[in-house]
């Protein structure tokens, strides 16, 4: 339900109506606006009788709202969301007006490595570095990540190259180790439907990139991203990462319908990762560039100067003079569209 205030209501008109919603057992969300305030309801299980609010001074209004998602969609704030990481020069904001590149290794295979790719992709336009510690593999016998010592090694590039870092937490608890390192807390496709940890992530303050189950609906991703907001964690950046589908031909099906959609849908940033979205190196600056211009904040890159000696993904990472060109290309895209797109040969 919305309860939407009349125009001129009082402020102790706003805090009855909050603290009715209090009193059933609920949570209120005031929503401010250039037009109208209001207040969400969050907490029901099922539809509010409005006559109840409607009884309320200063209420001119009450709309259910059937959705299953509410602090993820747009009746409960139109405006879209920005998200800052990073400090000072280094700041990055994920949100409308703006383009950002996250950029770095699959997995991060040793400090030398890492460090080495991270000065690469920032000479080269990066403004937030990737590199997982924790890798999700299908294989119990592939390498599963340097795990903290990975962190750590994430932790340096980022303290060396002022680059803010993106990384995935498995469970809980490389949740709790992701917290202390990383700037952006990754939920990858795997964990997408883990609620428990979505839920804890939750109770953070850092920005969450919750990526997109490989067969989950937009609305079950949404769902996704409330079970984070709904614990008070307003910083989600939704990154669509391609479907599994039938045809071989590439890794995933990269759903690039969905991020217009996503956005209609909900106020937060939609990013996408064009690298698992194709598996294949070849066909990663071609989805990039549509990903700018279907509306995306940012993509997320695998690069690595010696993919066939990766541990991970090597085949879907771009080198760093292909990494070069599609940033140039990337740039003319993002003139044209007049966003803004930081970082080096700006
Ligand atoms: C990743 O980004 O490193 C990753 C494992 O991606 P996904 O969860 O999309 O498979
Ligand atoms: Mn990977």
């Amino acid at each position: 339900m919305l309860i939407l205030m009349k125009h001129g209501h009082t402020k102790e008109q706003l805090d009855g109506v909050a603290s009715k919603i209090r009193s059933l057992g609920f949570t209120p969300h005031v929503i401010p606006s250039e037009h109208n305030v209001a207040v969400g309801i969050t907490g029901n299980q099922k539809g509010l009788d409005k006559e109840v609010f409607l009884a309320l001074d200063g209420v001119a209004d009450a709309i259910p709202v059937s959705k299953s998602y509410k602090l993820a969609g747009r009746d409960f704030r139109p405006k879209d969301t920005e998200i800052t990481v990073g400090k000072g020069k280094n700041a990055v904001t994920f949100g409308p007006g703006r383009f950002v590149v996250i950029a770095g290794p699959c997995a991060v295979e040793s400090e030398e490595q890492t460090l080495r790719i991270a000065r690469q992709v920032k000479a080269l336009g990066a403004t937030v570095l990737r590199g997982g510690a924790y890798k999700p593999r299908t294989s119990p016998y592939s390498f599963q990540g340097l795990g903290v010592e990975g962190l750590k090694i994430l932790k340096k590039a980022c303290d060396e190259t002022g680059l803010p870092v993106t990384t995935e937490a498995l469970d809980h608890k490389g949740l709790e180790q992701v917290y202390q390192y990383t700037d952006i807390i990754q939920i990858g496709a795997r964990n997408m439907q883990n609620f428990s940890l979505l839920a804890e992530a939750g109770k953070l303050d850092k920005p969450v990139m919750l990526k997109r189950g490989m067969s989950a609906t937009i609305d079950e991703w949404l769902q996704a991203a409330e079970y984070i907001l709904d614990q008070g964690n307003p910083h989600v950046i939704l990154c669509e990462r391609g479907l599994r589908s039938f045809d071989p031909h590439s890794r995933n099906m990269l759903d690039l319908t969905a991020v217009p959609i996503a956005k209609d849908l909900s106020h937060l940033p939609v990013i996408v990762d064009p690298s698992h979205g194709t598996g294949r190196r070849d066909k990663v600056a071609p989805l990039s560039l549509a990903s700018i211009a279907v509306g995306a904040n940012a993509i997320m890159v695998d690069v690595h100067d010696r993919p066939k000696e990766a541990l991970c993904d090597g085949p879907q990472a771009l080198l760093p003079k292909e990494f070069e060109e599609l940033v140039g290309k990337l740039r003319g895209i993002a003139a044209a569209l007049k966003l803004e797109m930081p970082g080096a040969g700006k």
